[in-house]
Parts: structure tokens; sequence; C-alpha cells
């Protein structure tokens, strides 16, 4: 089929997409509308904790499909009971409030803190975040992101939302005042290109929380559920936050986000938050599948067995073309092109591989959030093989794309 006959026009034109329509997805690969297979290293931007269409994400809709989708949110079901009670009994929290992104589990941990500000510090309402940080595209999410231009592109931004530098506990500290309720942040930072909080800054952030009655947040829309090799990225750092969201890998491709918090620090009253999808038992049935299968400390192993390994892999790929230096944690990870040459490579790397030795008629999906920049975020369970095709195929596109 032509990528002409599809009628794509029919779709707002949001973002620039490639003119490829997926139609299968198994694992590390994708297939086209032409029968091309990609090796996927974005993995629905770190969201297919397990790759394309795991069996059992295919079990777990196909078991609870038939019996019950959705009850309404004003009522309990079995699904979103359980996963609940096995996040809470797998992490430092006590409550879970279920939503259907991570922007709206982020609303909800702002909510939850403003309303705690309100109850314990006076009406305290201010939340400290990060320059260069992502926390989702709702207005109150984006006012709290840290994305150059994002201040000004849908003014007035909802106020309360000051800014300090990620790794530089005196920036935080000079923006604590008596209107500050909380700090929030990413553990790494995703979509600002893998700046990770170093163990230092993320011990210092909780003691300072502690010293001021503040809360500390943490996003981890993108860093929960095995992508740093441990469970949460908070074990990562050795501290404990009073607040998490999740969304992404929970729910291995499917819309699910959670906001977790400690029971000192969960104050909704009846009438505060809620949401007509959230907590319904078909998604909720697929994250149990997901946390089950993560969880278990052999596929951790892996996460961090595999991350080492692509770590490695790029480091002597770095010295080989002579880039910049690698970086990351667990399986989130990105190489340092040193020049501006990110797009090309990834272009590339999609459409330019096949022909190329090794590559048949195959392309590799990489994604470049900043111009000298290369992020990896490959299926949790992504095998050394897969690894070591990847780096191949990336060799071939950086030496096409400086040639
Ligand atoms: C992707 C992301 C979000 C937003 O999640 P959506 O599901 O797109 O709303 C928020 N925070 C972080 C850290 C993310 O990576």
């Amino acid at each position: 089929m032509n990528f002409k006959d599809f009628p794509v026009s029919a779709l707002m034109d949001i973002t620039s997409r490639p003119e490829i329509v997926f139609t299968e997805g198994q694992g590390s690969w994708l297939t086209d509308h032409n029968g091309r297979r990609y090796l996927d290293f974005i993995q629905g931007w770190a969201v297919n904790a397990l790759g394309h269409s795991p069996q059992v994400i295919v079990d777990a809709l196909a078991a609870q499909a038939p019996r019950l989708i959705t009850p309404s949110p004003a009522f309990y079901n079995q699904p979103s009971i359980q996963l609940a009670n096995l996040l809470t009994a797998q992490s430092c929290f006590h409550r879970v409030f279920f939503a259907n992104s991570g922007a709206e589990a982020n609303e909800g941990a702002i909510k939850l803190a403003r309303k705690w500000g309100r109850k314990f510090k006076d009406g305290a309402y201010e939340i400290i975040t990060t320059v260069g940080s992502f926390h989702g595209r709702t207005i109150a999410t984006m006012s709290a992101s840290g994305k150059p231009g994002w201040d000004t592109m849908y003014a007035p931004q909802v106020p309360g939302f000051p800014k300090a530098t990620l790794n530089d506990l005196g920036s935080v500290e000079a923006l604590i005042s008596d209107k500050t309720v909380g700090i929030m942040l990413e553990p790494v930072q995703g979509e600002g290109g893998v700046n990770c909080a170093t163990p230092a800054f993320m011990r210092g952030l909780r003691a300072l929380a502690d010293r001021h009655k503040l809360l500390l947040i943490c996003d981890e829309v993108q860093t929960g559920v095995g992508r740093l090799g441990t469970l949460w990225g908070y074990q990562h750092f050795g501290i404990e936050p009073d607040i998490m969201t999740l969304g992404k890998g929970i729910g291995g491709g499917v819309p699910l986000a959670a906001l977790l918090a400690k029971a000192e620090v969960s104050v909704f009253e009846h009438g505060d938050q809620g949401g007509t999808y959230n907590g319904n038992p078909l998604m909720c049935a697929v994250g149990l599948a997901v946390l089950g299968a993560v969880a278990q400390p052999a596929f951790l192993a892996h996460v961090q067995a595999a991350g080492a390994h692509l770590s490695a892999r790029l480091t002597a790929l770095s010295a080989e073309l002579g880039l910049g230096p690698e970086r990351g944690i667990g399986l989130l990870r990105a190489l340092d092109l040193k020049d501006e040459i990110g797009a090309k490579v990834v272009n590339i790397a999609r459409d330019s591989l096949p022909g190329q030795p090794g590559w048949a008629d195959c392309g590799l999906l990489l994604n470049s959030p900043r111009p000298a920049l290369l992020r990896f975020m490959p299926a949790l369970n992504v095998s050394l093989d897969e690894i070591d095709r990847m780096i191949d195929g990336l060799r071939i596109a950086l030496r096409l794309a400086r040639a």
C-alpha cells in the first residue's frame, strides 16, 4: 500500500510525522504498511515496558474485557483494588489514585500538595520545580515544566511553580518561602535529555523538605516501573518521596497512570478528585500484569545487566567514532553526539539503513530529544543481541550522517 492512499489529513497536524503507518508490533520490532520492520528503541516513548503486544497484556485484556470494562469510579472494582494493594505493598506509599495519563497523575499530585498546604501549612501552595523538567501538557503541568518556550505558549501560566536548577541545592533553598508547599522533580529528566539527579542532591532535597516541612514529589512517569533498574527510581537514590506519580511503563502501552502518596499526605476528601475512567478495571488488569512481570527480582536484574551492556557499547562506540560521553541510569540512556546531527541520525537510521549490510529491509527507531543528543529507551526486556544490533545500526547511521 502507498502512504498517499492513507487519508491522514483528517488528523490534526500536531507534529511532523514520517510517512509511515505502523500496523504491527512484537517485542522490540515494529512493522509498517509496506511490511518493512524497525528495531524500536523508542517503544512508545519509554512506554512499552514489556515491548510491543506482550502476551501477558494480550491475556489480561482478553480475560478482563468480557468480564467488566467500566462500572464507574463511583463503585469499587476488583482489578483496581488488587493493583492499589500491589503498588503499596511494593513501594513506600500507602494510598493510590489511578489516572489515565502522566499529566493527569501530576495534576493530581499538584492538587494534593495544594490541599495539604491549605490544611497543614497555612495555605502554602508553591511547588518548586526544575529548569529543563517535563511534567505534561495540561496547562498546570506545562506551567510546572521547565521547558524553554512553554512559559509563553499558552499564557497566562498557572502561577506557583518557581524554577530551581537540577543538582544545585542552593538554587532550591533560595526559592523556599512561607508560600512553599513542595518540591517536584523527575529523578532523571527524561524529555530534558536524560539529566540525572545525583544521589547527594536527592538526599539534600529530602533533608531540605524535612527541615522546612515541604512535600517531596517525584514525577516517576518515565523513571518508575523498572526503567532505572530498580522498581521505582527513588530507590536508586536511597530516599523516600512523600508523593510519586507513575504513567508510561505502568500500563505497558495502554493509558494507565497513578498518583501514590504516604498516608499522612493523602488528604483528599470526597469530591476533591475524580475522573470518569480513573481506575477502570480493564486498564488496571493490564497494570497488574505489567507490575507482576517487572517487580520480579530476575526481571530487574536483567534491566540492570541490559543497562550496563548498553552503556558499555555506547561508550565503546563513542570512543571509536570520537563522540561525546554517554549517560543515564538503567535503560534510560543518552549519547552526546557533540554535533547537532541528532535529527539527521534519527532520519537515516529509520529510512536509510535498509540495503546496508545486515539490515536488508529493516530500519532502526531512535529519538533525539536535543539537537546533539540521542536518547535510548528500549523495552525493559530488550535482549543483549538486540542492543548489539542497535549499536550496529547506529554506527552505520552515524557514519552516513557524518559523510
Ligand atoms: C511523559 C511524561 C509526562 C506526561 O505523561 P503523559 O502520559 O504524556 O501525560 C509527565 N512526566 C514525565 C516525567 C514524562 O516523561
